[in-house]
């Protein structure tokens, strides 16, 4: 794996040695301090690492102040079209802000947002997207995510040749394959901390099948340093689906795993709707370590997998048996089988 420079947005370490961080955006509406910070605190406790929030406007700038002075999370603030907006969210605190340098203004501006980024310290993303390829290239026979990336490889060398190397970048399509193509590029071409995602991905259904495929299969390449869900649906959500990307591609052993059987005829309970229960119910618990939990329709399988897991339950005609550490340690009713599992969880697992 390819070691990419170590950049730092607050106190979270990305690129180098650093675990893949998670990243979320408010959808609030920014000038709204209080409904922003109260969204971010929702994000952190859900398990995100690093926040972005728009600044729209001029009027956007003093809650921005506040947001970041009361924020738990460190704050990027994403700015489109106007320098100025880059410069105050660079005064008031913003721990990095990410810029399509190609929609800034001129030159002379982006200027004078490196040296105010330099002189607090703070990184800034060039984030070029499919649709915002600079403009020599539209007519290039290249592939879009080769244009993307000579875009970006562009405004890097500018930002290299006044002096700024504290760079993350990003290249997102709403089309997979395009995602996944421009970073495996980029990746050969550059050493920055290259922040993964899939644009405009869609709704939860569909949004997290495109990040998991694009996001996932980039990340078992060893590419990409930190990672944002785009959904179109509250951003914890996103948060959830990210931490799972990172469990099932090995980077975040940590949480619950769920493991269930897709039911058949010999299922003689409601297991969909007692595993709903179960993940629900589990949800807000993060433990130190990943924790395998088992659900089984029946005795052909279950007591095997339930056997296997941290803890597990397997279903009977009549009852259900629970297994701890591949021993059986109790048999209960199946109504009381959902509460019980979750009551030996959190004693037997749970931080908290
Ligand atoms: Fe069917 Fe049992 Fe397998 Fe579930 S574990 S799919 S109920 S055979």
């Amino acid at each position: 794996m390819k070691i990419k420079r170590e950049i730092f947005i607050g106190n979270v370490g990305i690129g180098g040695h650093h675990p893949v961080s998670i990243q979320s955006m408010t959808s609030t509406d920014t000038h709204d301090a209080r409904a922003t910070l109260t969204q971010i605190i929702e994000l952190k406790n859900a398990g995100c690492e690093i926040v972005r929030a728009a600044v729209p406007d001029r009027e956007a700038l003093a809650p921005l102040a506040k947001i970041i002075k009361e924020s738990p999370l460190p704050v990027v603030a994403d700015i489109h079209f106007d320098a100025f907006l880059a410069l105050k969210s660079i005064e008031v605190g913003a721990h990095g802000i990410r810029i399509n340098p190609g929609n800034i203004g001129s030159k002379e501006k982006v200027k004078e947002i490196l040296k105010a980024a330099n002189a607090k310290n703070i990184p800034i993303r060039i984030g070029v997207n499919s649709g915002s390829i600079e403009k020599k290239y539209w007519n290039s026979p290249a592939s879009t995510a080769e244009k993307m990336v000579a875009s970006a490889m562009d405004h890097i060398k500018f930002f290299e040749d006044n002096g700024f190397f504290n760079i993350k970048v990003s290249l997102k399509s709403s089309h997979v394959k395009e995602t996944v193509n421009a970073y495996r590029l980029i990746h050969q071409e550059c050493d920055y901390p290259l922040h993964l995602g899939v644009t405009e991905a869609g709704t939860f259904f569909r949004g997290t099948i495109k990040s998991a495929v694009g996001i996932g299969s980039l990340l078992l390449e060893g590419i990409g340093n930190t990672i944002r869900v785009s959904l179109t649906a509250n951003p914890v959500e996103e948060i959830k689906v990210a931490r799972e990307i990172l469990n099932v591609t090995g980077l975040r052993d940590k949480g619950i795993d769920i493991i269930s059987c897709p039911t058949c005829s010999r299922t003689t309970v409601d297991l969909i709707s007692l595993v709903k229960k179960a993940e629900s119910a589990l949800a807000d618990i993060q433990p130190d370590r990943k924790i395998v939990v088992a659900i089984m329709g029946c005795e052909v399988n279950g007591p095997g997998e339930a056997r296997e897991a941290d803890i597990g339950l397997a279903f009977s005609q009549k009852h259900g048996y629970i297994f701890k550490n591949g021993e059986m340690i109790e048999k209960v009713k199946p109504e009381q089988s959902i509460p019980r599992l979750i009551e030996l969880i959190k004693e037997n697992f749970s931080r908290a």
